[in-house]
């Protein structure tokens, strides 16, 4: 076994790694970015080394660097996680020339399942089924179109080289597949630097249901069982759970033995994932191969009791699998979440601050200790930035079934809690508690169909709400002044004067009253009337007294503002300080304005251009996604300030519009 090994990656996936390493008596060296000096996966490796600059080409994609810095540290292998360099077989290469061994298959397996289209057709050899559609070489766009009119419509437009969710298209209609075809090409080119793309059939409520296979150099192959991956958003996976819902013994070991048979088609060793596209009717179809450790992989380790990350190290050291095929068994039910720092209510569209509040769900918290397990990258006080994957942690909990799974998720996600920036966590909470999702009736659609359930209207905050934002307001007023009851903001001690309050909250202006009684506050709302005493305050932990009854939750203030974490929910609610806030003014509204920091892609229209209300202007990249800014309304365009490969900051004006009056 190895006595040293680098881990190029950063967050979550590099802390996983050096935790098993770590247990297994291996010294771990972590490599960061100058944005990830203080980075929770640097303090938590034994050595660390500088690799470079933020951008992730500048570090973290920087293959020679990090082999120089393997070499200085001594190190004998490197695990590259996943993303990065993972999937890049020139850096497979690269290790192996320098004398370390790369913890991941070889090269010649990337290579073969790193294009799409190839992949497919070395499938279609080993006779894995595939989805109907064009893989080949031709990239001619008249003769594509041909093929997607003869499989006919949906299809789906992908990038042979992709990942992630990138550059793929529907296309519903023939009319629309020129233009299609060349926003799949364009995204292709800037993300992969490879402009090839495949044409497939687009399947009608499918299941994303994949395969983890493991490999060493002794020959043997095997399944680790399937992970259902249907909830996505995006064309990317929100929940991952493990069994899928209804698969019987005969298709699992259909799919098994169509994954193994991928992977020994290709000389596969160490961990992959075959992921294939099903139909509601059982059918299944090849759609790629991994050649990595996947992000999911936790809910396979929790359903088979094995640590695949110790799989890895030991196949790379050239030891056998640790268990074969007719050892590995399926245990109760498992699920993850992926808590992203992003906003679901403005089409998941990531976001990015310091998390200033993060408390997680721990294991103490549940009644057994292996149930609830939290893969993190951050800790309280760390920045989501727009440099890299806007992941906070996987949430990943265990249950005897399904049922219990479910339920023991919504009570881990409840004890979530994060302020600083959007997360998705509490539509989490709601997509696990959905109807839909508690009665697997899956299908990569779910998120979409079921929008109006998965995004309520908001609701007013209630009483123990209310309680908790005028406690947390009487104690930092009191915390002022020596004497609470006689600041300008209307308290007398006789009890007679009731000061008027005014918070903002997700519905709209909420008004309270406030009366000083001889045994506490009397707090008066539209919702009902509650006298609160005992105030106290440990950090975040807030409690108060409401009608005689105990009541603590986290409460954050800052400034006038209080994010109060309540019946499993996140609650903002905004005291509207007369004070505080004269002389402030409205932003002006109407400008394009960059939504987060990122890089300019394409410029759409020229400088004068006259453009009608939602005409595309320009697409920019931040956080690995395209974002389209479209023209408010019918104008011209008078001024563009960018060039395309420009790198701008959030807020920063795109370019100058004039609207045109009517
Ligand atoms: P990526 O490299 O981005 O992971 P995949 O080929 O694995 O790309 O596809 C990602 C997701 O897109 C799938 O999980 C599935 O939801 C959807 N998808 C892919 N191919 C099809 C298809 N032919 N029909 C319908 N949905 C598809
Ligand atoms: P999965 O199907 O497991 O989500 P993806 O191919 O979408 O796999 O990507 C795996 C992970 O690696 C994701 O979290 C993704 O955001 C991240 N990732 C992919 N490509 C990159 C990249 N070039 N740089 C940084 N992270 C990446
Ligand atoms: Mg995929």
């Amino acid at each position: 076994m190895f006595n040293k090994i680098l881990i190029a990656n950063r967050g979550e996936i590099a802390c996983r790694v050096a935790t098993t390493a770590r247990r297994l008596g291996i010294r771990t060296v972590a490599v960061y970015s100058e944005a990830d000096t203080g980075a929770r996966h640097v303090a938590f490796c034994d050595e660390a080394m500088a690799i470079g600059g933020a951008a992730a080409a500048d570090s973290y994609l920087k293959a020679d660097r990090i082999i120089a810095a393997a070499q200085a540290a001594g190190a004998q292998a490197i695990h590259p996680g996943y993303g990065f360099l993972s999937e890049n077989a020139a850096f497979a290469d690269a290790c192996a020339a320098a004398g370390l061994v790369f913890i991941g298959p070889p090269a010649s397996a990337i290579r073969a399942m790193g294009s799409k289209s190839a992949a497919k057709a070395l499938m279609e050899k080993a006779g894995v089924p595939l989805v109907p559609g064009y893989h080949g070489e031709n990239q001619d766009a008249v003769f594509l179109q041909q093929q997607a009119d003869k499989i006919a419509y949906p299809v789906l437009l992908k990038a042979s080289a992709g990942g992630g969710g990138k550059g793929m298209r529907i296309v519903e209609r023939s009319e629309d597949f020129a233009a299609a075809l060349a926003s799949c090409q364009r995204e292709a080119k800037n993300s992969f630097g490879d402009e090839r793309v495949l044409v497939e059939k687009y399947l009608v409520r499918p299941r994303h249901i994949e395969i983890q296979v493991f490999a060493d150099t002794h020959g043997h192959c095997a399944s680790l069982f399937e992970r259902d991956c249907s909830v996505q958003r995006r064309h990317q996976k929100v929940l991952e759970e493990a069994p899928a819902p209804g698969m019987t013994a005969e298709r699992r070991k259909a799919m098994g033995d169509a994954a193994v048979a991928a992977a020994r088609a290709v000389g596969y060793v160490g961990a992959g994932t075959v992921e294939f596209i099903a139909q509601q009717d059982g059918s299944f179809y090849f759609m790629e191969m991994n050649t990595r450790l996947q992000v999911e992989h936790p809910v396979t380790e929790m359903i088979t009791g094995t640590d695949l990350v110790e799989w890895q190290l030991r196949v790379a050291a050239g030891e056998r699998l640790p268990l074969l095929q007719q050892d590995l068994k399926i245990q109760g039910h498992a699920i993850e979440a992926r808590v992203y720092a992003e906003n679901p209510e403005k089409g998941f569209l990531p976001s990015t601050g310091r998390l200033q509040h993060l408390r997680m769900p721990v294991a103490a918290e549940f009644t057994r200790e292996d149930v609830v397990r939290v893969d993190a990258g951050v800790r309280e006080g760390d920045a989501i930035t727009p440099y890299y994957d806007p992941m906070i942690a996987k949430l990943i909990v265990w249950g005897d079934d399904r049922a219990q799974a479910l339920a023991r998720m919504a009570q881990a996600l409840a004890r979530f809690e994060v302020v600083g920036l959007s997360t998705n966590v509490a539509f989490l909470g709601r997509l696990i508690t959905s109807k839909p999702f508690s009665a697997a009736e899956l299908d990569t659609g779910l998120i979409e169909r079921h929008h109006d359930e998965l995004f309520p209207m908001a609701m007013p905050s209630p009483l123990p709400v209310l309680a908790l934002a005028c406690a947390a307001l009487i104690l930092s007023e009191s915390q002022a002044s020596a004497d609470p009851w006689s600041q300008t903001s209307g308290w007398r001690m006789n009890g007679s004067l009731t000061r008027r309050l005014s918070f903002m909250d997700a519905t709209g202006e909420r008004l309270l009253g406030l009366a000083y009684e001889r045994t506490g506050v009397r707090l008066n709302t539209d919702r009902g009337t509650a006298l609160l005493s005992d105030f106290s305050r440990t950090g975040h932990q807030l409690s108060v007294s409401v009608d005689g009854q105990a009541l603590t939750a986290s409460v954050v203030s800052s400034g006038d503002s209080f994010q109060i974490f309540h019946g499993g929910q996140h609650w903002s609610l905004d005291w509207s300080n007369p004070i505080a806030h004269a002389g402030e003014q409205e932003v002006g509204s109407g400008r394009l304005t960059a939504p987060m920091p990122g890089k300019i892609v394409a410029l759409l229209v020229d400088a004068g251009a006259q453009v009608d209300k939602g005409t595309p202007l320009l697409i920019m990249e931040a956080m690995k996604m395209e974002h389209t800014i479209n023209a408010p309304s019918q104008g011209t365009v008078t001024e563009l300030l960018y060039a395309v490969g420009d790198q701008v900051t959030e807020g920063a004006q795109l370019l100058s519009f004039e609207h045109k009056e009517n």
